[in-house]
This record gives structure tokens, sequence and C-alpha cells, in this order.
């Protein structure tokens, strides 16, 4: 069996619910669960870090200071929540640029705990898993994450940004070439980039993750809503392929699309 975990980014208290709706539709009606990694109170002028304004923003966004809290958009907490095939992730906090590259442990904490609390007055349940913005960890914050969830889902692991401990775990994972791996009770997952991305040619995606997924155990495929518009316009060729995404990997026998709590909940091997 091949396992897939949908993980789409971004997604703020300034999302237009029917954005998630056009592209999601598909994968919740085949019961397929999506991960939306949320961010929990939205930083209103965050920035990538090229320095230009994140495109998680709405287009004609004037940059302004202040935050967002997701409970400040009833509709799209509503929608996320009556919606089962939806399971949310925290990104990070106020998704400033590489949030969780720059801070020592106590700061990596708080603002875990307080993006957690920001969900929690939304609605949503305690998050398992936890995405940091670009992916992006110092050692105290990828320690400071593994101690508070279950599940930390990034791009690679690189022994420098490893805590002290970790290291005799670490080198035996990269001795197996594992992607993923385990520290005490929190399993820290790798994704092989962004392959739904609007940087690659459609009809080249597909195959790329077909050879991604039946290659190996666990795989946990990364993606956008936002990169599905353009100025405000669906980009018809990239939905397609998104949406024909769903459909092999609903009709594919040997594969099963779980979420980072069941994952949590044990019993899916990671190779
Ligand atoms: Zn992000």
């Amino acid at each position: 069996m091949h396992y897939v975990i949908l993980r789409d980014d971004d997604t703020n208290a300034l999302t237009p619910v029917n954005r998630l709706e056009q592209l999601y539709l598909p994968f919740l009606e085949r019961g397929l669960p999506v991960n939306l990694a949320v961010i929990p109170e939205v930083r209103l002028d965050a920035r990538r870090p090229d320095g230009g304004i994140e495109r998680f923003l709405p287009e004609g966004h004037r940059p302004s200071e202040g935050t967002r809290r997701m409970e400040e958009n009833p509709a799209l907490v509503a929608y996320v929540r009556t919606n089962s095939g939806y399971h949310v992730a925290q990104h990070g906090c106020f998704h400033d640029c590489f949030e969780f590259d720059r801070v020592d442990q106590k700061a990596a904490t708080h603002l875990m705990e307080r993006g957690a609390r920001r969900l929690l007055e939304a609605g949503f349940e305690r998050p398992r898993a936890f995405v940091a913005p670009h992916d992006r960890f110092s050692r105290s914050g990828m320690a400071a994450a593994a101690r508070r969830f279950d599940v930390v889902s990034t791009g690679w692991f690189e022994l420098g940004r490893q805590p002290l401990a970790w290291w005799p775990h670490y080198s035996w994972k990269k001795a197996r070439c594992a992607p993923h791996w385990q520290v005490g009770s929190t399993t820290l997952l790798s994704h092989p980039g962004c392959l739904l991305s609007r940087a690659r040619a459609p009809k080249t995606i597909l195959p790329a993750i077909r050879r991604q997924v039946e290659g190996q155990r666990l795989t946990v495929l990364v993606t956008h809503w936002w990169e599905y518009f353009d100025a405000g316009q669906p980009v018809s060729a990239f939905i397609d392929v998104l949406h024909e995404t769903a459909a092999y990997l609903a009709n594919t026998p040997n594969i099963r699309v779980i979420s980072f709590g069941e994952l949590a909940r044990g019993g899916v091997p990671l190779s």
C-alpha cells in the first residue's frame, strides 16, 4: 500500500471560500482528506523571502499594519468545519518571513502557543500537525515544534538544524535514505518539493506525482491554493491537473489518502 497526504498551505482569514471549494470539491466528494495548513493570525503585510507581498493575500490588497485572526472570517471557518474532509494543521502563527528560522526556543514556543490558541478560538480542534512558513526551522524552532506536535511536515532535514540530541536518529535516517523519521512520539515528514506547482508544465505534473507516490511508502504532496488563480481568475489548465490527481488517487487500488491526524494515531508505516 502507498499512502499520500495532501497538504495545502496558506489558508488564512482572507481566503475566499469559493476558491477552496473550486479546488477541493472533487477530493471531498471522493472522500479524500485535504490537510489545510492554516495561518492562525495572518500578518496583513506578510512578505515573501524576496520582499514582495505574499500571494496568499488578496489581489489588490493594500498591505497594512496588524493581523487578521481566523475567527474573524466566520464563513470560512464554518465552511472548513462543516466539510469533514478538511483537516487543519497549524501553519506558523502570523506567517512572518522565515517565522521559525529566526527564533530561539522560548520565542518559538510562544508563537506556536499563540497560533494554536487562535485556531481554538475559531472553533477548530487543537492541531496535531505543524508546518513552518517557507518550510524553514531553526534548531530551536524544530525542537519546540517536536515538543508540541505529533507531526511536523517540512521540506527536508539538514543536520545543522536538528537538535544535538537527535543526531544519532538523524544519522540512522540518513544511512537508510529514509524520507521520514521519528523522534520520540513525533513524526517528522519531508516532501519532494512542490510537485503541484504552477512553476511546472501542467502535462509533467501527474507523471511526476505517480513516480513519487508509487516509488515510496508515504508521500506528502504540497500545494498552495492561491497558485491556481491569476488576478482572481482560475487557471484552468492547472486546476484540471489537480482534479486529475484526485481521480488518480481515488481510482488507484493500492493508494490510500490520509490526514496528518490519521498518521498521528498510528498504524501507518513510514517506509
Ligand atoms: Zn506558507
